[in-house]
């Protein structure tokens, strides 16, 4: 009742933002402080001496990580094989490759070797997941915009979830090769939206290309590495423990579970102690997307990692640290606090249900 006198209307039952209770709090003669999970996070770890924001050590370039997001049937999920596909050299493994959540391509740009990372989920709901964690994993957005369709809803959610992220946007103008496309109109219409094309005096790049017969694929790639070089710089200590994020995880009936996770600060190294959320472990064998066991991983490599007691969940952060019985505690700690936060979502609502009833 005393929030309809806040202008408020709420059920027993429904949850309500932090704001709005601790305002309640106020009218009714209470502190209420409201706790978020990661500044408690915050805390956990900082008891450990550890603070994700740190930054210190020297800085060296890192790839961008790239995800590609647009229009359901758009062509995401072929253009990210494509780029995979013209980067593999025949016989690499057997030719078989992983599917880990991201891979890192190869470009030969002006003469050196470059590397870029794509998270190979593609869709907005993975992107807002891990941004809702707090994970800003994305670089650059690959808005892909099939030719023959145009700009649809989720074209432009996509660009929403870019600028909100504050990515640049590469424009990948798909299905160019069916008769009835048309990559000026993409461009035309895209202008409406903020992102004028190069060839328009703008500073977007629009690139057209073909998925599926994969046509355009090593322009879109260069594409890629000059929207890197113009708009970003991109660095990040190699030295110290790694740190970074869980994009996906899953428990293998052999190996038990395996995380997909990106590095994003540090040198994740083999015989590591990590904890990623409420899992933690040492890490027993780290393997690329190709399968290939590597020993150590650097900024924006991703990679899958094997020896995690249980299964963490995508967006969760990982970080190694020195000793394992650091990283079981941070786990245990963070798994208790989970616990004791699912009872008090079971009773506060019997709580507020009783309060209401008076
Ligand atoms: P997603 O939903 O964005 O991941 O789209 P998909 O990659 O699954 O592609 C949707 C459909 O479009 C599939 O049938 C693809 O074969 C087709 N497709 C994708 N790219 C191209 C292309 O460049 N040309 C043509 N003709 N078809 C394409
Ligand atoms: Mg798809």
């Amino acid at each position: 009742q005393e929030m309809f006198t806040l202008g408020e209307m709420v059920t027993a039952t429904q949850s309500c933002p932090d704001e709005l209770l601790e305002l309640l709090g106020e009218h009714l003669n209470y502190t209420v402080k409201v706790v978020s999970p990661e500044e408690e996070d915050k805390k956990l770890l900082a008891q450990f001496g550890i603070d994700l924001e740190e930054n210190e050590g020297e800085q060296e370039s890192r790839p961008p990580v790239v995800t590609v997001m647009g229009h359901v049937d758009h062509g995401k999920t072929k253009l990210l094989d494509a780029i995979r596909h013209t980067n593999i050299v025949d016989g690499e493994a057997g030719g078989i490759t992983q599917h880990i959540g991201a891979y890192q391509v190869h470009v030969e740009h002006a003469g050196t070797d470059r590397a870029v990372t794509f998270i190979d989920t593609p869709g907005h709901e993975a992107f807002t997941a891990m941004r809702a964690r707090g994970a800003n994993v994305t670089d650059i957005v690959v808005l892909v915009v099939a030719a023959n369709d145009g700009v649809m809803p989720q074209t432009i959610e996509a660009l929403n979830h870019a600028k909100a992220a504050g990515a640049p946007v590469v424009v990948a103008v798909n299905k160019t090769d069916l008769p009835e496309a048309n990559p000026d109109k993409v461009r035309q219409q895209l202008t409406e939206y903020g992102l004028v094309a190069e060839e328009y005096g703008g500073e977007t790049m629009f690139v057209n290309v073909a998925a599926k017969p994969r046509i355009g694929i090593d322009n879109l790639l260069e594409a890629i590495i000059l929207t890197n070089d113009a708009a970003l710089d991109l660095k990040a200590p190699v030295k110290g423990n790694a740190q970074g994020v869980a994009i996906e995880a899953h428990l293998d009936r052999g190996r038990g579970p395996v995380a997909s996770v990106l590095v994003q600060k540090g040198t994740l190294r083999v015989g590591d102690s990590i904890v990623a959320g409420g899992a933690h472990g040492r890490v027993r064998a780290m393997l690329d997307e190709s399968g290939n066991r590597i020993k150590e991983a650097t900024p924006s490599r991703p990679v899958q990692v094997q020896g995690l007691t249980a299964v963490p969940s995508a967006g969760d952060v990982f970080l190694a640290a020195d000793d394992d019985r650091t990283v079981r505690q941070i786990a245990e700690q963070r798994q208790a606090r989970r616990r004791a936060a699912q009872q008090a979502a079971r009773a506060g609502r019997t709580t507020l249900e009783n309060f209401m009833d008076k």
